[in-house]
């Protein structure tokens, strides 16, 4: 992948700066939720009839990340966009592990997903999604400037590699790597959140880590870490809601074209990815 840390600006510098907090403030809030009154104390909660609460993984620069304290990112900017121009309002934001986005969606506990999620076949089975909003593929990182510079997924053969849990990214290490017989289960280790992974490969504990392209631009541009190269898996990610609730998804999908059109979108975009 050509170096093109130098198209961030320096506002897009001073938010993606804080990406080392991350851990623990996201992993806090996580544990700790966020006191929305109701005694469970387990985030915030809809009352209104046309209230929604969204979820996301706050691990995932610059779509999504804790930074003193709050969460930021293009989705989050993306998601209030959107559903400003619907009927519905946003109530607040759930901070979850990846893993438990779609339980939570299903057990009514959010209401959307907005944490730049692939959709796919699989996930199809148990939620629906919005239409398309963002196109990825994934990279793959390495140390910087370390003696392991792979070009290919078949470089990666007998190395130790890490993921995050439930993501694309697992899917490309156990269906090209594990499956194919390149590395063991036991060379791949499953992680809670990509930063806690990408702080395993600059301690030198992995190898290599699977993920989405511009979260690995944005590591490469914060961390000891470079992306060593990319394949093109043409993943897009969408908002997830539950199979059912079609009036949202219509009116999410209505949003998101309201917010392309406007340009909104494409300000966002320069905003967080510099493009
Ligand atoms: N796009 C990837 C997926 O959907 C990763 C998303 C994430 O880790 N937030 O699996």
């Amino acid at each position: 992948m050509q170096d093109d840390g130098n198209t961030f600006d320096r506002r897009q510098y001073l938010k993606l700066s804080g990406v080392a907090g991350i851990t623990v403030t996201g992993l806090a809030g996580c544990l700790e939720g966020s006191g929305d009154g109701d005694g469970d104390d387990d985030g915030p909660e809809a009352t209104g009839e046309n209230e929604i609460i969204a979820g996301t993984e706050p691990g995932f620069p610059p779509f999504e990340m804790v930074e003193d304290g709050e969460l930021v990112g293009f989705d989050i900017d993306h998601l209030e966009a959107v559903v400003d121009e619907t009927d519905y309002e946003l109530a607040g934001w759930q901070e979850l592990e990846f893993d438990s986005l779609i339980p939570a969606l299903e057990n009514g506990k959010i209401d959307v997903i907005a944490a730049a999620m692939t959709i796919n076949e699989d996930r199809k089975q148990r939620i629906a999604f919005s239409d398309p909003y963002y196109s990825s593929d994934q990279s793959v990182l390495v140390q910087s400037g370390g003696g392991f510079q792979p070009s290919a997924l078949e470089d990666l053969a007998d190395k130790q590699i890490g993921a995050q849990s439930g993501t694309t990214g697992e899917a490309i290490v156990q269906e090209n790597l594990i499956d194919e017989g390149l590395i063991d289960a036991t060379d791949y280790d499953s992680y809670d959140s990509y930063v806690l992974a990408v702080q395993d490969l600059e301690r030198g504990l992995r190898d290599a880590v699977v993920l989405d392209q511009p979260v690995a631009r944005t590591f490469e541009a914060n961390r000891d870490v470079e992306a060593a190269f990319t394949f093109e898996t043409g993943e897009e990610y969408g908002l997830g809601v539950r199979q059912g609730d079609e009036d949202l998804q219509a009116a999410l999908n209505d949003g998101i074209a309201a917010v392309e059109e406007s340009g909104e979108y494409e300000t966002l975009t320069q905003d967080w990815f510099g493009e």
